[in-house]
């Protein structure tokens, strides 16, 4: 049910019954050569359109944009940053709450927007309600422990496991003759990058955040490389998420907020 295709009678009818609300969040950033730059909410509206027959819940119109400074210096990507995604959404959760939302559920694609949303929750919470945020591409590694790459940052960002995503979604989105090595760079020799926002310094990962361009030309980063990307993986990944986030907001509806 898509609050898009709602009439306001019928709006107001669903808030006379239901209190559940699901929004896809996103981020419109580069994703190295061979991704799209709107891969960040095209997956989570890929997930969307395979839960929606699986639960009443209201599905709200995605957030297209979020917090991705360190990534804005390559083309096409357009940051709101992290004050105006939390501005913004804020806005849009208290809107549908003023209708009568109570319950929450951020479908997320993008970990720039982690810190918004953890303070969106608490000033939920002080209204009453309540917000889960679903990350979709780490929410995968507990649900089948061999779609981890076995580090943290495995499909952190335009490896395989987003580049499968997308192919579940278009194979043709990619471009597959661009796929390429991401060839970190570093702070020197001795402090390589080993993600988007680490350096490796004697076998442990320190956070060290800096524009991406300074970290790769390429513009994905992890250890899991795009090449080994397949669209049944994508599509296995989705359907997955999809099941949990239905069996999540049964859950949730179930949950006495009047307590
Ligand atoms: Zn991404």
């Amino acid at each position: 049910m898509r609050l898009a295709e709602m009439t306001w009678p019928q709006a107001e009818a669903y808030f006379k019954e239901h209190d559940t609300v699901l929004i896809a969040l996103g981020s419109t950033e580069c994703h190295g050569r061979h991704m799209p730059l709107g891969t960040d909410w095209l997956i989570p509206e890929k997930i969307l359109e395979v839960l929606e027959p699986l639960t009443d819940a209201l599905i709200a119109p995605t957030m297209p944009y979020g917090n991705t400074d360190y990534l804005s210096v390559f083309p096409g990507t357009v940051s709101l940053g992290p004050e105006v995604t939390y501005q913004v959404m804020s806005r849009i959760l208290d809107g549908l709450r003023k209708h009568g939302a109570r319950r929450f559920v951020v479908l997320n694609g993008h970990g720039g927007n982690n810190a918004p949303l953890d303070r969106l929750a608490l000033d939920l919470q002080e209204h009453g309600c309540v917000l889960i945020p679903v990350n979709w591409w780490t929410l995968v590694w507990d649900l089948v422990p061999d779609w981890n790459g076995n580090t943290p940052w495995s499909g952190g960002h335009g490896g395989a496991e987003e580049t499968a995503a997308v192919m579940a979604i278009n194979p043709d989105l990619i471009d597959y003759d661009a796929i390429a090595d991401s060839n970190l760079k570093g702070l020197s020799d001795e402090l390589p990058f080993s993600s988007l926002a680490t350096v490796r310094f004697r076998g442990v990962d320190i956070p060290v955040r800096r524009f991406s361009r300074d970290v790769t030309d390429n513009g994905w980063a992890g250890s899991d490389h795009p090449k080994y990307a397949t669209k049944e993986w994508g599509e296995q990944m989705i359907r997955a998420t999809a099941a949990y986030t239905a069996a999540l907001i049964e859950a949730l509806t179930k949950v006495d907020l009047d307590r």
